[in-house]
């Protein structure tokens, strides 16, 4: 059996390990481990929730307790780039934790907050730099931090990063960097462009995937209904207010998607909030907030922005749209029925999706019980509105009123006005909004959610 000092690491490392009650590795730090201490570039392919934090933490630790040297002002010996502050945090924690016998001293840098404390740790010299890149390049551009002396440099979460926009940052810190240094370099998914900045800047990497976990927790009763793409947003209204009716997750696969779907529960009176890579950190941790408090706005997210959402009692997931890869369907459900909690998590598959859930079913070996009877052929999809006119309770639905749920008002509220709140300043894109009659004529039910 592999164990951490089979792997290499040595007694101030075991010691810390076995202090925070780790007994054995997991695969991708068994995988990682070695290679790292040998020197190598890393790719790593691995979600949160796998022991990727320890995968390159610990050998870092390691090579730099091999060759100590003393922290240089404002210099570094290790960069670790992160997306978001809470990520960045995290990691500080983890090298606290792993190197607390170690005598390695270790700063955290993101924006939001005062510099000072920040660039104070850098004046003093550490061996390891978590930061955001914003507010790195921030100190850099102030010479509080010189970055000629990393040796190892690590990007976490760089498909979340290249999400976020911060490509031209991360471009430009790395340029910075002396190209005689390790480069580890991890994120969750591998589109193109992850792809095409990994092989910038990796000099023949050991790559390594995790495949995450295939089976979902018992706890979790999943079903499928079967709808016309152009029905989803009717069912998903109907759903979340007679079914769904707890602490909400519904997930889309694209950003435009997110912001469209947030407005159209807005036209149906429903609280919604939405994350994804497009908002800004204040207004995903706004939304997180809220979404942890007692009466919970709907969530919507992408799957790259939920990564981060760690909130018990989620009571269901709905897949608005499923997802191309089978194991995301697996990690977007695993955020409810946990701690032995139920949870369910419903999904709504049009035509197209039909071989996206033939793929999930496989990955599950078994199917998914169905609400619907599935149509023999396509599903049909009922005549087509003039864009704009359809609302988004769909035909029948009753529409137009405030749930009372999250605003604390209890009052209707005005299409403007119920958009400016939800929306800020933001600007509608042109011909998303359906004519207020559409949404105020029919008589609305009175259906209030229920709070946790
Ligand atoms: P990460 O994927 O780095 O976010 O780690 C997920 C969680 O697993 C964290 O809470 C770690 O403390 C924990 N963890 C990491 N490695 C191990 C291990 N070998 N044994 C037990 N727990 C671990």
């Amino acid at each position: 059996m592999t164990t951490f000092e089979s792997l290499g690491l040595s007694a101030p490392l075991l010691r810390a390990l076995a202090a925070e009650g780790y007994s054995v590795p997991t695969p991708i730090q068994s995988k990682a481990i070695p290679h790292v201490l040998a020197g190598r570039d890393l790719f790593g392919c691995a979600q949160t929730g796998t022991g990727k934090t320890a995968a390159f933490a610990l050998p870092l630790i390691e090579r730099m307790l091999a060759d100590r040297r003393t922290a240089a002002p404002r210099r570094c010996r290790t960069l670790v780039l992160a997306p978001t502050r809470e990520l960045a945090s995290q990691i500080h924690d983890s090298f606290r934790a792993y190197g607390r016998h170690a005598g390695l001293k270790a700063a955290v840098i993101f924006g939001g907050v005062s510099q000072r404390p920040q660039s104070a740790a850098l004046t003093k010299g550490v061996d390891v730099v978590i930061a955001t890149p914003g507010r790195l390049l921030d100190l850099v551009g102030q010479r509080l931090v010189d970055l000629r002396a990393v040796e190892f440099l690590v990007l976490d979460e760089a498909d979340r990063m290249l999400d976020m926009g911060f490509i031209h940052d991360m471009k430009r810190i790395v340029a910075m960097l002396p190209r005689d240094r390790q480069t580890l370099f991890f994120s969750a998914t591998l589109p193109a462009e992850v792809r095409e900045l990994a092989s910038s800047m990796l000099d023949d990497p050991l790559e390594v995937k995790t495949t995450p976990q295939a089976t979902p927790a018992e706890t979790v009763s999943q079903s499928v209904f079967f709808i016309a793409k152009s029905e989803k947003r009717a069912k998903l209204v109907q759903l979340l207010r007679e079914e769904a009716t707890g602490r909400v997750i519904v997930f889309t696969r694209t950003k435009h998607g997110a912001d469209k779907l947030h407005r159209d529960l807005d036209k149906a009176g429903i609280t919604a909030a939405a994350i994804h890579g497009n908002k800004s950190q204040n207004q995903r941790e706004r939304a997180l907030a809220a979404f942890k408090s007692p009466r919970p706005p709907v969530l919507i997210a992408t799957d790259i922005a939920a990564r981060g959402i760690d909130v018990d009692q989620v009571t269901h997931v709905i897949n608005f749209e499923l997802p191309h890869e089978p194991e995301t369907y697996v990690h977007r459900i695993g955020r409810t029925g946990r701690a032995g909690q139920t949870g369910a998590a419903i999904s709504l598959c049009d035509n197209e999706e039909r071989s996206r859930l033939v793929a999930i079913e496989r990955l599950l070996r078994r199917p998914i019980p169905q609400r619907n009877a599935p149509p023999t052929g396509p599903i049909p999809e009922p005549a087509e509105p003039a864009r704009g006119q359809r609302s988004a309770g769909g035909p029948g639905g009753p529409r137009g009123q405030r749930t009372g749920r999250g605003t604390g008002h209890g009052r209707p509220q005005s299409r403007p006005q119920a958009k400016r709140r939800q929306e800020g300043s933001r600007r509608p894109a042109r011909g998303d909004q359906a004519p207020a009659a559409a949404t105020v004529a029919r008589k609305p039910k009175k259906k209030h959610r229920r709070a946790l």
